[in-house]
């Protein structure tokens, strides 16, 4: 009876197999659940960009925000739509920053266009293939489908971890929204002000919802963006 109660070598050994073997386990549900904060967490700051965006339609006679607006103190005279709603409307910087990106974003919204969203470019932001210019955005009563058109969303300049101010490219090329962050979901505020998630891979980026880069595609696809067809 005198080591009765005692554990040999073996049975702790036993013991510290199964904790691992059950860690292993748990690792996989632990990191999902932890990715699925991340996601919850962007669609938060998306759902506020939304909200601002919704304030700035109110005081600009409801056209959506440019990409760029006017700033005499940039050496160029013009601000992100990003640092607009930082300085004007009080938007933490943090709010630009999708947990689920690689890099922390700390630099001056002043000027810098490497943020976690972009704006849709083509078709809300700007006017260039609708014959305006690039500071002309459209207005919410032109757009045909606000509800399935995209207004910001999680996005990224393919080949590196940046994301960037403005999506405008297809798949293949430059600016783009972006699933990888989210398990290939990327997360939308489309232009009704509701949130919520896109599966986007390189195959099923469609040109429906308003990331298409070539002129020719207005009018032609199923599209929601069109404001040609509405007025
Ligand atoms: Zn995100």
């Amino acid at each position: 009876m005198k080591n009765g109660n005692i554990f040999t070598l073996i049975e702790l050994l036993v013991v510290i197999a199964i904790i691992a073997i059950l860690a292993a386990m748990l690792l996989p549900a632990l990191n999902k659940a932890r990715d699925k904060t991340k996601a919850i967490s962007c669609a938060s700051n998306l759902k506020q960009l939304g909200l601002v965006s919704s304030l700035y339609q109110n005081d600009w006679d409801s056209f959506f925000p440019p990409t760029k607006m006017s700033y005499p103190l940039n050496a160029d005279g013009l601000i992100p739509w990003s640092g607009h709603f930082h300085f004007t409307y009080k938007t933490p910087t943090k709010t630009f920053d999708c947990p689920g990106s690689a890099e922390t974003l700390t630099s001056n919204l002043r000027t810098n266009q490497r943020i976690s969203y972009g704006a849709n470019y083509y078709h809300l932001a700007t006017s260039v293939f609708y014959g305006g210019d690039s500071k002309l955005p459209a207005k919410a009563n032109q757009i045909k489908a606000p509800s399935r058109t995209i207004n910001m969303a999680d996005s990224i300049v393919v080949g590196t971890t940046d994301g960037n101010y403005v999506i405008y490219s297809t798949w293949s090329s430059d600016r783009v929204p972006y699933g990888g962050r989210h398990s290939q979901i990327a997360n939308i505020a489309w232009a009704d002000g509701r949130v919520s998630g896109l599966k986007c891979t390189s195959t099923n980026f469609n040109q429906e919802h308003g990331w298409v880069s070539s002129s020719a595609q207005v009018g032609t696809r199923p599209n929601y963006y069109d404001r040609t067809n509405k007025r």
